[in-house]
């Protein structure tokens, strides 16, 4: 299948996976790098990432907890890199699982990503694996702001960013060498097993969990989904493996979502008219 041709994908295909979404009683979707990259953002990893320009062992956690005041310097650099002054959107692709959502037809959504595109696109129910970078958490007592204005301190020359309580702040994000928050981690699994149909987006599904939820969705017996412009560790498992450009298929699939529960809908009137 040729990566680079959205054509790759037909129709035919796309409405079979509408009506299976249409059917299904539990649809969850996974989404990964991919789906912010299309919206602008450097990847961490592979060939023009954000490591290949910072070290990833300044954003360690006991780095944070040594030298919480240099790991914030780092931190705003970090975010120099993936954002600079630009103002990052939503692409099709979130708005695609926005709209499955609110016709009722996308249970949740488990997410990698931790810049908040899919909550600003209008899905609801977002299970972040990684935390939000937009976002920090005081230490000591819980309490979270807005990421905005922890970095604005930082700038100030308020290094660390401290809360009222005295605690240090720090971004609401999975650092390396911390845990997955476990709730979000027992919910995402739960809704993998139930799930009829998960469709994976722009994730490798090489990195723990997200590479075994498909796994385990597939292991209860729903339809796997895969979109991502390279081959997955879990492709073999997968009903549909589609190397192609997720801003293209998604809201090619909440179109023929749409489409279905149309056609659905005018044969349930015809009936109650008879
Ligand atoms: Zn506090």
């Amino acid at each position: 299948m040729d990566a680079t041709d959205a054509e790759s994908v037909n129709e035919e295909t796309i409405r079979t996976v509408a009506r299976e979404i249409g059917a299904a009683d539990s649809t969850v979707a996974l989404t990964g790098a991919g789906v912010s990259t299309a919206s602008g953002i450097p990847p961490f990893r592979g060939s023009g990432g954000v490591w290949e320009e910072h070290d990833p062992r300044d954003f360690h956690i006991t780095r944070f907890e040594r030298d919480p005041a240099g790991f914030w310097i780092d931190r705003l650099a970090l975010h120099g890199t993936m954002y600079g002054d630009r103002e990052i959107e939503p692409n099709a692709a979130h708005e695609a699982l926005a709209i499955l959502e609110s016709i009722g037809e996308l249970d949740a959504l488990v997410t990698q990503n931790t810049d908040g595109l899919h909550e600003d696109a209008g899905s609801w129910d977002v299970i972040e694996l990684h935390g939000n970078g937009g976002r920090v958490i005081c230490r000591a007592c819980g309490e979270r702001i807005d990421a905005t204005t922890a970095r604005e301190r930082v700038r100030e020359g308020e290094t660390p960013p401290r809360c009222g309580c005295g605690g240090v702040y720090k971004p609401d994000v999975v650092l390396f060498g911390e845990d997955l928050p476990e709730n979000a981690l027992a919910r995402s699994r739960i809704l993998a097993e139930r799930a009829d149909v998960l469709l994976t987006a722009g994730s490798s599904l090489t990195v723990e969990p997200a590479a075994s939820l498909p796994r385990r969705a597939a292991d209860s017996g729903a339809t796997l989904a895969i979109v991502n412009l390279d081959p997955t560790p879990v492709s073999d498992r997968a009903t549909y493996d589609w190397r192609a450009d997720l801003t293209d298929v998604l809201p090619r699939v909440a179109d023929a979502v749409l489409n279905e529960n149309r056609f659905r809908d005018e044969r349930a009137d015809d009936r109650s008219r008879r």
